[in-house]
């Protein structure tokens, strides 16, 4: 990242203040001086201004086993959310990897790091999410393949990637989703006349909730891990 980037991310102030430091010599990199704006730094980087070492925010990582009935938002007027469940300082200043329903339940990943949030939720990235799916009518016997094929959206103008589907039983599957589109899976049912029902997501990448009971969270790490 860029040092004036750094700067003002870490000290809320402005760019144009943050350059004026700079021009003054009010900044140092790995103790020198540093007069370039533009100049590259890194977590490795030590960065002081007006003689104060600035840290890096700590990364956050959490999972989340999400009830049903909590929005998968940072604030609202009207539901819980599920920064409610989240009794820690740093709350506010996380955001949610990946959104689900407000009935939807099971795994959600909370992070104060976009990059990471962002690489995650990229289909090129292909992170695999399972979901398992309750419908309202018998599966057809053909969804697997008409998915496999993906289902055209015509408000994005896209049809979705390949979608792996297992038949559990007579009204549930479970589904494979490497892209995280508004209402996916409801939407790929409606499409063929079904109606989800019932969305529990069981699985990010490698990831499980295990024994996490409903409303509570854990640390994990950027690989997925828990910590
Ligand atoms: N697809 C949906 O339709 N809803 C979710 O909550 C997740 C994926």
């Amino acid at each position: 990242m860029r040092l004036d980037r750094f700067l003002s991310h870490q000290t809320r102030l402005g760019k144009k203040l943050v350059r004026q430091k700079i021009d003054a010599g009010m900044v140092s990199v790995d103790g020198h001086v540093e007069l370039f704006n533009r100049f590259e730094v890194d977590h490795f980087t030590t960065v002081e201004m007006d003689g104060v070492v600035l840290q890096e925010n700590e990364a956050i990582y959490l999972m989340l086993h999400k009830p049903a009935g909590y929005l998968s938002a940072t604030s609202d007027p009207q539901h819980p959310t599920v920064i409610d469940l989240i009794d820690e300082t740093y709350a506010a200043d996380l955001h949610i990897a990946g959104r689900l329903d407000r009935a939807s339940t099971g795994l959600l990943l909370l992070t104060n790091d976009g990059r990471w949030s962002r690489s995650l939720t990229e289909p090129d990235k292909k992170v695999p999410k399972i979901y398992r799916v309750q419908l309202r009518d018998p599966v057809r016997a053909d969804c697997a393949e008409i998915f496999s094929r993906g289902i055209y959206f015509a408000f994005e103008d896209l049809t979705t990637s390949p979608v792996e589907l297992t038949i559990l039983g007579e009204t549930s599957v479970e589904i494979t989703l490497y892209e995280g589109r508004y209402h996916q899976i409801k939407r790929m049912f409606h499409a063929i006349g079904n109606k989800v029902v019932g969305l529990h997501r069981a699985q990010i990448g490698e990831l499980t909730l295990g024994q996490l009971p409903a409303g509570c969270y854990t640390r994990i790490n950027q690989n997925l891990e828990i910590i």
